[in-house]
């Protein structure tokens, strides 16, 4: 052959090179590539074929003839792994079962390629255009005719077990694209090569097998758009989303799972899938969970499972997956919810913290009034007497003198001291003089209105602020105190006779006060109680146990 031959044959090796990398590298599924591997191989039978016949060098006729079976092969083993796919007995892509499968084959070809001692073929008349087959050939060929008794038992077990129509239709085309490959081989080999020496030679035989099953095929996969695009796309939504999922069969056999569920479950394609080995040993038993996936398969149900392994929660929910009314398979997703569980986690446990802190806060917040209310209440009491102290009653006088309402209505002030009370300390002692204020004051108390404000001045001196009240009501109620304490008798432990004292007042009214004369409250309460002050003075002076009234 001359140089520019060469030339072409390195530009097909060259660009059947890169038909190879873009066959492997080129995002497609698995199904494809197995097709386009398997259709290719079809092309290359009756290729081969025409080549054979029409080179004279015996060299390249043989290894056409050599390709030729060899790509027999192909076809053959790419026939049973769509059976295998279309008839749903996945059970048989498990690599182990595949590996034995084929391992006749292999050895055969093994044979096919080396022909030792022309085993396999020797030439006629120098070439192999025509040819005697040795043993191997028929060795090959049993294994070939065994291929199809496989893939017959698998339509069979397939046709059996009740697909839906959809899925017998598609079987039966499977059917007849095998018993036409496998009638016209058979016969080929018969007509061909059994009977060559009495029969002329019947050309395209097997080619022809091939070419109708290629037919069938590509109905089939038209019809049922095996290799349709949105398989592909699922495909790879599929593999790279963050669930996991795992697809079974009828039969619990795992049809597909995805990349993201690979590191926690071994299993592969054809395994047969457990539930139970689903929940880490020792976790407790998920009765409920295991009752429904078992007894009631058309139900969902989920559960929560933790993997100690991992340290991770995972949320798995299995389905049915229905076509026409008929459960084909389930579909059982896994979420890891690890994080989620964390975050809920941590929210409820920060939570309770609050809540705890919320309690002894309010708690806190309880005392502080109860203490705050006491603190205020001793602020504004005499300890002696129980009544207000002075501090009290300046105060809410200036508030009422705040008032612009204070002047429309009649108010009053009493100024009373205890009269000669010296000599009642010296005489029965300072604790009989408290006793002595107590009771007056009790007295005192029980006289006034509800409305009036009673304070200890200091000493044995108190004020009373009698709101709403005009001279006459005024002098009324002071005569009464000054009354009702002078008839009260205290009588004290260990002293001999009951005590009684008498009282001067000092009362001042506030009837008409001209409102022009307002001043701050401060200097106006000054001047009251310098006013009422006064009178107190002048009761005493005019000889105790009187009351001095002056009207503002
Ligand atoms: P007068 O009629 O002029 O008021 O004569 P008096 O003796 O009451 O004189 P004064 O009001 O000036 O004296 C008050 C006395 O009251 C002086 C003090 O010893 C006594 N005293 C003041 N506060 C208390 C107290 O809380 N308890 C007792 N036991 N005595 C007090
Ligand atoms: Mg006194
Ligand atoms: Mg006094």
């Amino acid at each position: 052959m001359g140089l520019q031959a060469w030339i072409d044959l390195l530009l097909f090796f060259i660009l059947f090179a890169l038909f190879i990398y873009i066959f492997v590298t080129v995002t497609i599924t698995k199904l494809h590539k197995v097709y386009l591997t398997f259709h290719f191989a079809m092309m290359i039978w009756p290729y081969s074929q025409f080549v054979i016949k029409t080179i004279d060098n015996p060299g390249y006729q043989l290894l056409y003839v050599k390709l030729a079976f060899v790509d027999s092969a192909v076809i053959t083993a790419g026939w049973l792994y769509f059976t295998i796919l279309i008839t749903g007995q996945i059970q048989f892509l498990r690599r182990k079962i595949w590996a034995w499968l084929l391992l006749p084959t292999l050895v055969a070809l093994l044979g096919i390629l080396v022909n030792p001692h022309g085993l396999f073929v020797l030439p006629v008349n120098g070439g192999y255009v025509e040819r005697i087959y040795g043993p191997i050939f028929w060795f090959y060929i049993c294994i070939l005719v065994l291929y199809p008794i496989a893939s017959l038992y698998m339509i069979y077990l397939a046709l059996a077990s009740g697909r839906t129509p959809r899925k017998k239709q598609q079987i039966m085309l499977m059917l007849k694209g095998l018993v036409a490959v496998t009638a016209l081989l058979l016969l080929d080999i018969f007509l061909n090569v059994v009977l060559s020496d009495y029969l002329p030679v019947i050309p395209g035989m097997t080619s022809l097998g091939i070419l109708i099953s290629a037919i069938f095929f590509v109905i089939s996969i038209n019809r049922d758009k095996v290799l349709d695009i949105v398989t592909i796309a699922h495909q790879d939504i599929i593999d790279t989303m963050a669930y996991g999922i795992l697809v079974l069969d009828d039969n619990e056999c795992v049809v597909e799972i995805n990349q993201s569920l690979r590191p926690y479950l071994n299993l592969h394609i054809g395994d047969r899938f457990n539930i139970a080995a689903l929940f880490p040993q020792g976790a407790l038993s998920p009765n409920d969970f295991l009752h429904t996936y078992r007894e009631h398969p058309l139900k969902d149900c989920e559960i929560e499972v933790y993997y100690p392994k991992y340290r991770r929660y995972l949320h798995v929910h299995a389905a049915a997956i229905m076509v026409g009314g008929t459960m084909i398979g389930r579909i059982i997703t896994f979420q890891d919810i690890s994080e989620m569980r964390r975050l809920l986690d941590e929210t409820s446990h920060q939570n309770i913290v609050l809540q705890e802190r919320n309690e002894s806060l309010i708690e806190v917040q309880k005392e502080l009034y109860q203490t705050n209310r006491k603190l205020k209440k001793i602020a504004i009491t005499d300890s002696l007497t129980g009544c207000y102290n002075r501090h009290y009653l300046t105060q809410k006088l200036e508030d009422e003198l705040m008032k612009p309402s204070i002047f429309q209505r009649p108010f009053a002030i009493i100024l009373l001291d205890i009269d000669y009370f010296k000599s009642v300390n010296d005489n029965y002692g300072h604790l009989a003089g408290d006793e002595v204020i107590c009771h007056t004051v009790e007295v005192i108390k029980g006289t006034l209105r509800e409305a009036d404000v009673l304070a200890r001045y200091g000493g044995e001196e108190f004020i009373i602020y009698l709101p709403d009240t005009d001279e006459s009501l005024a002098q009324l109620l002071a005569e009464e105190i000054k009354a009702n304490v002078e008839s009260n008798a205290v009588i004290i432990e260990h002293v001999v006779h009951p005590i009684s004292v008498t009282i001067s007042m000092g009362l001042l009214t506030i009837q008409n006060y001209p409102e022009e004369l307002h001043q701050d409250p401060k200097t106006l309460l000054n001047e009251l109680f310098k006013a009422v002050d006064k009178a107190l003075y002048q009761a005493k002076h005019e000889g105790r146990n009187r009351i001095v009234s002056l009207v503002q």
